[in-house]
Formats: C-alpha cells, sequence, structure tokens
C-alpha cells in the first residue's frame, strides 16, 4: 500500500480563502480582526515564527501588533504589555512568543493573558476547557492536525490513537482532543519503554517528539493514519518530520509530509482562532454583554 498524501498545504490555503471572507463581514460590521504577538529577545527561530505569523495575518486582513522587548527585558515589562493588550478592543488574540528567557516565569506571563484573548490556548483557563470538552480556544498545532485527519473522511471515534509526544503544546492537548472525540488514546513519551509495542496498535500514529527518524515501517500497522508534527533540521540543512516518510509511506493509509503537513496548518489555527475571538466580542458587544468579554483573568500567584 502506498499511502495518499494529507495536504496541509492546500488545506491551510482554502481556510485562508474562507478567513479572508470572514474578516470581509467583520469589517462590514466596523470590526477589524486583531492579533498582538510579543516577543522576547533576538531568537533567530522566533523571529521567523513570528514572522510567518504575520505573513498570515496580512494574507488575511488581520491587523497584527507586534511587540518586541530586548533580551533583557523583565518580568514585569511582559506583563505590562500583555495587560494593556488585555484591555485594548482593538486586540482580540494575544500570543506571547515562546521559548522566553530563563529569568522570566513562563506560567505566570501566560497565566496574565485574558482567557477571553487566549487564542495560543495555553492559559490554565483554557487547559482546564479542554479537559472538560468545553475549549474556548484549541491549541493551534493539535487542532490543525484534528482537521487535517478530518480530510481523510475517518471518524476518529473507537479508533486506536497512539500519541508518541507528551508535551504541553502538542502531546497532551492532541490526546485530550481526540479522547473527546471518543478515540481510545494511548500517550507515549520519552520514558515509555518499547515504543514499537505501543505504535504498532495505532489505527492514528500522530507523532511529536521532535526526533528524527524514531518511526520505521516495523513499528506502523499496515493502512495506519499517520500524523507527523515533527520539526527537524538535519546537518546538512535538510527539514524532516519524526517519521521516516518514505518507508513509513509504503505501510499507511494516510501520511503528512514535513514540509507542508502540520506546518502550515498551526500558523492558520492561530488565524481562526483570533477570527472566532473578534467574531465573539463583536457579538458580546452588541448584545451589550461586553462585561462578561472583559472578564479579567486568573490572578497570578
Ligand atoms: P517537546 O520537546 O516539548 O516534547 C517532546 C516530547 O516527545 C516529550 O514528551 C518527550 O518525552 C517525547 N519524546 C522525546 N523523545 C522521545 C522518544 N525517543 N520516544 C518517545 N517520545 C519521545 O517538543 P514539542 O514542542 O512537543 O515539539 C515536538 C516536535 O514537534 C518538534 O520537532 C517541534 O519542532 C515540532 N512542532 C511542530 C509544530 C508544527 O507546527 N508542525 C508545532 C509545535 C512543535
Amino acid at each position: 500500500m502506498t499511502a495518499r498524501i494529507i495536504d496541509g498545504k492546500a488545506l491551510s490555503a482554502r481556510l485562508r480563502a474562507e478567513f479572508r471572507q470572514r474578516v470581509g463581514r467583520l469589517v462590514d460590521q466596523g470590526v477589524i480582526p486583531g492579533l498582538a504577538v510579543i516577543r522576547v529577545g533576538d531568537d533567530p527561530a522566533s523571529r521567523i515564527y513570528v514572522g510567518n505569523k504575520v505573513k498570515a495575518c496580512e494574507e488575511c486582513g488581520v491587523a497584527s501588533f507586534q511587540q518586541a522587548l530586548a533580551a533583557d527585558a523583565s518580568e514585569a515589562d511582559v506583563l505590562a504589555g500583555i495587560r494593556q493588550f488585555n484591555t485594548d478592543p482593538a486586540i482580540h488574540g494575544i500570543l506571547v512568543q515562546l521559548p522566553l528567557p530563563g529569568h522570566i516565569d513562563v506560567r505566570r506571563v501566560l497565566e496574565a493573558i485574558s482567557v477571553n484573548k487566549d487564542v495560543d490556548g495555553f492559559h490554565l483557563y483554557n487547559v482546564g476547557g479542554l479537559v472538560v470538552g468545553n475549549t474556548i480556544f484549541p491549541p493551534c498545532t493539535p487542532y490543525g492536525v484534528q482537521l487535517l485527519l478530518e480530510t481523510t473522511g475517518t471518524d476518529v471515534a473507537g479508533k486506536n490513537v497512539v500519541v508518541v509526544g507528551a508535551s504541553n503544546i502538542v502531546g497532551k492537548p492532541m490526546a485530550l482532543m481526540l479522547l473527546q472525540k471518543e478515540a481510545t488514546v494511548t500517550i507515549c513519551h520519552a520514558k515509555t519503554q518499547n515504543l514499537a509495542q505501543h505504535t504498532i496498535l495505532a489505527d492514528i500514529l500522530i507523532v511529536a517528539a521532535g526526533k528524527p527518524g524514531l518511526i520505521v515501517p516495523q513499528m506502523v500497522k499496515e493502512g495506519a493514519i499517520v500524523i507527523d508534527v515533527g520539526i527537524n533540521r538535519l546537518p546538512d540543512g535538510r527539514i524532516v518530520g519524526d517519521v521516516d516518510f518514505a518507508g513509513v509511506r509504503e505501510k499507511a493509509s494516510w501520511i503528512t509530509p514535513v514540509p507542508g503537513g502540520v506546518g502550515p496548518m498551526t500558523v492558520t489555527m492561530l488565524i481562526e482562532n483570533t477570527l472566532r475571538s473578534a467574531e465573539r466580542a463583536h457579538h458580546l458587544r452588541k448584545n451589550n454583554d461586553y462585561q462578561d468579554w472583559e472578564t479579567p483573568s486568573i490572578k497570578a500567584g
């Protein structure tokens, strides 16, 4: 069997075309959706990621606001920026580009973002929402994977899903989202013994470990759907995922390429969350329910 390709670039382009129409409808009602991005320091990868997000905003008609702070900016500086964006009605989404320099407490920063503008979905309130199946802003990468899975026409209910990687931004939320869809979910991580024993049972295998070549054909069930979240730069400059694409493609029924699979979807889902937030704010304003919209975030300790 040679797997069919799940084309994240094409799906992303289709979604962005829809977003432009949604933005048009908002603009007609006097609302320009706005995303604020806070970056601390000069990490080259972060600069590229932020650049991609700003470009996607431009492509879809979303206004972007960047706050670039020096690497030695204090936690108080970052929190002040967040507070300003929290109360600015032109801003519907706030994201702080991670990683932050070591002297800044990441949790304190994420918890300062208004839960109503937490378009990355990393605030504890949104994480809790995910746990109980009442999500406001689903984290972008797993959200993108969920839509990619939908394009295969597969109902995940009752399927064996194995997620390799248990990070807070990919593996754990991914597992929770698919559990909510009634899949039987196994989460594997660096301490998992005999990884292949788990992966071989997967009808749907999602890999987000950041280890090139981790998943080889012998670890994959015939006909499985394989989603490769990994992004790794090899010494020769090539970008590859965590899955031996050429080998596994001969066993799987569907597979995502790297690049061109999950990658483009992550930024696209950030725009989706920002639009959802702008639509929600507008709806609440129209119903004079703005109070609710401005509910302050949980106080960070
Ligand atoms: P992370 O380093 O925070 O977490 C990696 C996880 O993989 C951990 O739970 C770890 O225990 C597990 N792991 C590591 N080695 C393993 C092994 N040998 N066997 C089983 N599990 C193992 O990484 P992350 O932020 O979750 O990102 C994971 C990968 O996904 C990276 O390559 C990252 O670049 C990529 N990523 C891609 C996107 C995208 O848009 N496509 C978004 C976020 C992350």
